[in-house]
């Protein structure tokens, strides 16, 4: 089964501590062992060798840069105003474009149904496996900050940016995570513009009351890259988890939802750096939100997978039966252990991104 992972803070890693993931995770380790590197961002899971062992066929690769007010020790991709935060996005998209171009065997830039169909068709081909296939990189801007006015959309457009979030935290332009609020009226301002081009919004980060704005009033597609039930998660105080009704307005646009197998998003309490173990949280809960979005939906349709890996984590805060991002293939065994078919177990793994990227994605 092919997967496609809607959430990989690639570019931001790779600046913020050097990570080359044309390494093996488990070479990233090993170079890192004895730096503060795994204490900040925890043990690499992510690297190109283990995309070829778990199938990973396309990744949702991030711009992201923090805001000020929220920096912690070891950030360096930090903004105070939207003209920084443009240009730290800028430069995320000139290392995608240079780790494609530098390795265009294991990786590709997808901004196109055309360049997404060629990279699946290269997946399919067995006779090919023994040399490896590239992974289909999409870009995501998570946090709508460095969009400076809605006029700058066609700049971004022309760079083969398809995908906005317009929260982290709070932005200019709507409520986020620990930052409750509605769209602003910038907000509004420029998701009508992001409809014109048929931009796809990212509703994860949001507060509740943005989402339930952007689910009535955005025209153009929605999904939800990396996010977990908060109906599962009561007692956690956050608003980073996805209500019920939002999960149903977006089973009614037919949009999709990746959720994330990081333990503190999947056990309430949950917390590395307050001494939590691995020990806690196994991969069933993660199963957990994927059946209770199906379970929602009345079908395998909308339920998929936004590891967010390497994004503020490692292995350190993974479900204990994963090692690296080859082994979100157990999620598909876990399905099916469940009384989920085949077919299921390939919907929530790549079936519902792909379907999703082939309406969404321009011809
Ligand atoms: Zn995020």
């Amino acid at each position: 089964m092919l997967i496609i992972d809607s959430h990989q803070d690639l570019a931001w890693n790779m600046l913020t501590y050097g990570r080359d993931y044309t390494r093996s995770a488990k070479e990233t380790r090993r170079i890192e062992a004895g730096t503060t590197t795994p204490e900040r961002n925890g043990d690499s899971i992510v690297g190109w060798p283990e995309y070829q062992q778990g199938r990973v066929a396309v990744v949702f690769s991030t711009l992201f840069a923090t805001p000020a007010r929220k920096k912690e020790t070891g950030d360096i991709l930090v903004y105070t105003d939207a003209g920084t935060a443009h240009r730290l996005y800028r430069d995320q998209i000139d290392v995608y474009r240079k780790l494609a171009d530098s390795h265009p065997d294991k990786f590709r830039l997808i901004s196109s149904t055309p360049e997404l169909d060629s990279v699946i068709e290269h997946w399919s081909r067995p006779e090919l496996d023994p040399s490896g296939h590239p992974v289909g990189l999409i870009y995501l801007m998570e946090g709508a900050d460095g969009i400076r006015s809605p006029h700058e959309l066609s700049e971004w457009w022309d760079l083969g940016l398809r995908m906005i979030g317009l929260a982290w935290a709070g932005t200019r332009y709507c409520g986020g995570t620990s930052d409750p609020g509605p769209l602003t009226n910038e907000g509004r301002q420029l998701i009508s513009a992001m409809a014109d081009y048929n931009f796809i919004l990212d509703l994860s980060h949001m507060d509740e009351a943005a989402a339930y704005e952007s689910l009535d009033r955005y025209e153009g597609p929605l999904m939800v890259t990396h996010a977990n039930c908060a109906a599962l998660m009561r007692g956690s105080e956050t608003n980073r988890h996805l209500p019920d009704d939002v999960i149903h307005g977006l089973i009614e646009r037919d949009g999709v939802i990746g959720v994330i197998p990081l333990n503190t998003f999947l056990k309430v309490g949950w917390m590395r750096r307050n001494g939590s173990r691995r020990e806690e949280v196994q991969l069933d809960a993660l199963i957990a939100h994927i059946d209770h979005i199906c379970q929602l939906a009345g079908n395998s349709k909308h339920a998929a997978i936004g590891s967010d890996f390497d994004g503020g984590f490692g292995l350190q805060s993974i479900p204990l039966e994963m090692d690296s991002i080859a082994d979100l293939q157990l999620i598909a065994k876990k399905l099916m252990e469940r009384g989920y078919s085949e077919t299921d177990a390939e919907n929530v793994l790549g079936g519902n991104w792909l379907r999703f990227l082939s309406r969404n994605l321009p011809s």
